[in-house]
Formats: C-alpha cells, sequence, structure tokens
C-alpha cells in the first residue's frame, strides 16, 4: 500500500512491521486492548463501540455498535451467542479485506475476540471466501499462535471466559455474502438469503442469537478500545466517524487500498492520492461503491466519501471500492458486464430478481450488438422498476440500480446504439466486449452470412 499523510487506524504499523506474526503484533500493543476490555464491564465495552459511531464496513453502513446492542445479553436468552464474521468479499471491485487478513490478521482475531465478549459469545465463525487461499492460511497460522499463547480457547487471559474461532471456507458465490445466505452456507446447506424477519441477532446461526460484521469493521474495534470510541469519532465526518479502508481501481494510475478518512473527496484520492487518469485520458464516470452501487458522473468528482455526501449525489458508498471510468470505456459493455455478472449469482429463489436479471442481459445485449429498437431503453428500466425494492435480498437491487444509473446518466450513449444500429465504439473501447453464449452465436450466424 502507497504511504499516505493520514493516520492509519486498521492497518496501523503494517507498513513498518510483520503485523502477521504474533511477536511482532505484540511489539506494537496487540492484544493490550483485549486485555483492557475483559477488564471493563461488558455494557461499558459497548458504550465504547457506541461512541465511536464506527458504522459497517461490508456495504450496508449499519451502525456496529447498535446492531451489537440488537442481540440479546447472555441472561436474556438459553441459547448460545454467536459472533460471525464476514469475509465472504465478493464485491467486485473491492479488495480491502483482503488486504487487512494479509496484513494485520491479529488485528481482526482481537477484534473478534473483544466483539465476542462484547456481546456474552463463546463462539466465533471466520466465513472466508473460497477463493481466498492465501488469505485462508495466514489466518489460520495468526489463529494457531493465538490459540498456543492462550488468546484463544479456555479461559482467555486466565478471566475465566472462553471463546472458541472457527474458520470456514466459503465454496465460491457472491451471494454468500448476505448475511441469511452466508448462515445458510455456514450450517451447510444451498447459500441462498432467508426470509427477514426473523433477524439475525434473533435467529441468526442455527436459529440463535447472531452477530454479523464485515471483517473491517471488527478490525477497527481494537483501536477503538484501546484509545476509546471518543477518539475514533474525531475522525471522518458527522455521521461517517473514522476511517475507511478504501479500494481504487479501474483507469486510474496509482490502484490499490488506501486507509484515509471518511469525508475525503473523490478528486483528493483519485487524483491527488490515485496519480489520475492515465494516457492523458478523461474521466468519464466513477462508480463509487462497488459494482452494486448507481454510477456517478465526472461532475461528481468533488463529492465527499461519507455516506451522507455520497447518498445525496444519488448512489451509495457500499463496500467503499471506487472504480474510475475513463471516456474510452462504452457505457453499455460496462452496464452488460455488471448485468451479466449478477445474473450469474442470482441464487434464483425470488422471481423479480431471478427472471429480471436475464432480461436486463438480453435488453442490453441487444443495444450492444445493434439490433435493439426505440423503446427498448424504456423497456429496460421499466425491469428495472420491477426488480428495485421487490426481491427477497438486496442483490435484485444490485442487480437493477447500476443499470438503471447507466441508462439514466448516459442515455444519450445508449440511444447512440440503437440509432446507429451498432457500437459507437467499435473495438475501440476500453472495456473488453463481453459476449454471451447467445451472442457468440449470433455473431457466428453474421459471420457464416457474410461468408456465404
Ligand atoms: Fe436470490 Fe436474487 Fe432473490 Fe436474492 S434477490 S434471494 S439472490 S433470487
Amino acid at each position: 500500500m502507497p504511504s499516505t499523510e493520514f493516520e492509519k487506524i486498521v492497518l496501523a504499523g503494517a507498513d513498518d512491521h510483520d503485523l502477521t506474526r504474533l511477536s511482532e503484533y505484540e511489539r506494537v500493543g496487540g492484544y493490550q486492548s483485549l486485555r483492557k476490555a475483559l477488564g471493563m464491564e461488558r455494557q461499558a465495552v459497548l458504550d465504547e463501540l457506541l461512541a465511536a459511531g464506527l458504522r459497517g464496513r461490508g456495504g450496508a453502513g449499519f451502525p456496529m455498535g447498535r446492531k451489537a446492542s440488537f442481540v440479546p445479553k447472555p441472561e436474556q436468552t438459553t441459547k448460545p451467542i454467536y459472533l460471525t464474521i464476514n469475509a465472504d468479499e465478493s464485491e467486485p471491485g473491492t479488495f480491502k479485506d483482503r488486504e487487512i487478513m494479509q496484513r494485520v490478521p491479529h488485528r481482526l482475531i482481537e477484534g473478534a475476540l473483544i466483539t465476542a465478549y462484547t456481546i456474552g459469545s463463546n463462539h466465533v465463525f471466520i466465513y472466508i471466501r473460497g477463493e481466498y487461499l492465501s488469505e485462508f492460511e495466514i489466518v489460520r497460522a495468526a489463529l494457531a499462535e493465538a490459540r498456543d499463547r492462550g488468546l484463544v480457547g479456555a479461559n482467555v487471559l486466565g478471566s475465566g471466559w472462553n471463546c472458541t474461532i472457527v474458520l470456514h471456507r466459503g465454496a465460491g458465490a457472491y451471494i454468500c455474502g448476505e448475511e441469511t445466505a452466508l448462515l445458510e452456507s455456514l450450517e451447510g446447506k444451498r447459500g441462498q438469503p432467508r426470509s427477514k424477519p426473523p433477524f439475525p441477532a434473533l435467529q441468526g446461526l442455527y436459529a440463535s442469537p447472531t452477530l454479523i460484521n464485515n471483517v473491517e469493521t471488527i478490525a477497527t474495534v481494537p483501536p477503538i478500545i484501546e484509545k476509546g470510541g471518543a477518539w475514533y469519532a474525531q475522525f471522518g465526518v458527522p455521521n461517517s466517524a473514522g476511517t475507511r479502508v478504501f479500494s481504487l481501481s479501474g483507469n486510474v494510475a496509482n490502484g490499490g487500498n488506501y486507509e484515509l478518512p471518511m469525508g475525503i473527496s473523490l478528486r483528493e484520492l483519485i487524483y491527488d492520492i490515485g496519480g489520475g487518469i492515465p494516457d492523458g485520458r478523461k474521466l468519464k464516470a466513477i462508480i463509487p461503491g462497488g459494482s452494486s452501487t448507481p454510477v456517478l458522473t465526472a461532475d461528481d468528482i468533488d463529492t465527499a466519501l461519507d455516506f451522507d455526501a455520497i447518498g445525496a449525489a444519488g448512489s451509495m458508498l457500499g463496500s467503499g471500492a471506487i472504480i474510475a471510468i475513463d471516456d474510452r470505456a462504452c457505457m453499455v459493455q460496462l452496464a452488460l458486464r455488471v448485468a451479466q455478472f449478477y445474473q450469474h449469482e442470482s441464487c434464483g429463489k425470488c422471481t423479480p430478481c431471478r427472471e429480471g436479471t436475464r432480461w436486463m442481459v438480453n435488453i442490453i445485449e441487444k443495444v450492444e450488438t445493434g439490433h435493439a429498437q426505440q423503446g427498448d431503453l424504456d423497456l429496460l428500466l421499466s425491469v428495472c422498476d420491477r426488480i428495485l425494492g421487490k426481491c427477497l435480498c438486496p442483490l435484485g437491487d444490485a442487480a437493477a440500480m447500476p443499470v438503471a444509473s447507466y441508462v439514466d446518466r448516459f442515455r444519450e450513449e445508449f440511444q447512440a446504439h440503437i440509432d446507429q444500429g451498432c457500437c459507437p465504439f467499435g473495438d475501440s473501447s476500453s472495456l473488453d466486449r463481453i459476449l454471451s453464449p447467445v451472442q457468440q452465436h449470433a455473431r457466428l450466424l453474421r459471420e457464416l452470412a457474410v461468408i456465404a
């Protein structure tokens, strides 16, 4: 990660030390927050998390302390209480949890232990994306070291409190990042979302109270406990406290993960830190929170990266993945690529998502290949409208929102495809043309017709 002038919290110390090793992590104060928390009342630890104003870093941005407060206290339930950590990072453009696990696995483990103690849990599951094999090995090795040191397992640090941590590998499905699908998968079932309510806080893993948080959220807990919620809340901006590890990618000179205070502008991130758009090209569009978020235009470059400002601009901060798109990109091709991804990842449980994503792909394919008719853009928006808010889980919205935004903000470009009967970019788009089997078949037939 390139260094910046900003104070790091989640990745603090990782530039100067090998924090995958327990001894090095302890050298920079590692596991002192756990010791401190174990000497506090559970409610006092929760109060610090509430004071910090930490919002979930997985995508929804729900306040972490409030979510933890929804879990029944141990004396209020006869069931076990679980903490489940979502490490199934799959949102296109997002790769920050990967770096956190690679570089500060003990901060994740320490955060997991503190959070489990806070909610009165003795069982933690870390559900890690199946493709993250090297990260799995790094976290597994860190866990083994922590167990040997008495930090995990029976009688943690002599406190009388027991806590096991199980590392579970996913099987490679985007939908398992949705919290209830993750729980189904963890229970050994097909990874499909559940109806809510009941919410996991009351009826989650094995029908027991369960708190689910993202890797970055949990890795932020130790510094909050070390220095206090008020200390953490001073970073960032109101309603978006602290720092965030932004994943910057696309047509930008210096892509990578950057831990920065919330509220920094897109211009600062893309130009000052990311080095701007390469090859002298112009910025055309920005995806501000992963592929599921509505696209912004170059005119939005001075928007601040915080929940409220991005919302006011008509999008979402999502997983904190910023994708810069230059003027060589065909927005229809981009819309097609996004729609194909969500069609492929739809679990098929509810009709608007299962059928609607297929319709979206078919219409955009026709636009891209010059076979669309006047009126097809309105049909596409109508399909999006029939998906939005009508599905069992957020994947439906995740598919429809960005596609509708591409049409809405780049309608002239879509219309030009229809009017000209072809892609105006030809083969010059910076995106590879993504052809489905149907498209490939259609192109083959056209080529054969030309030969004949
Ligand atoms: Fe499955 Fe899509 Fe329905 Fe979610 S919205 S439950 S992914 S079909």
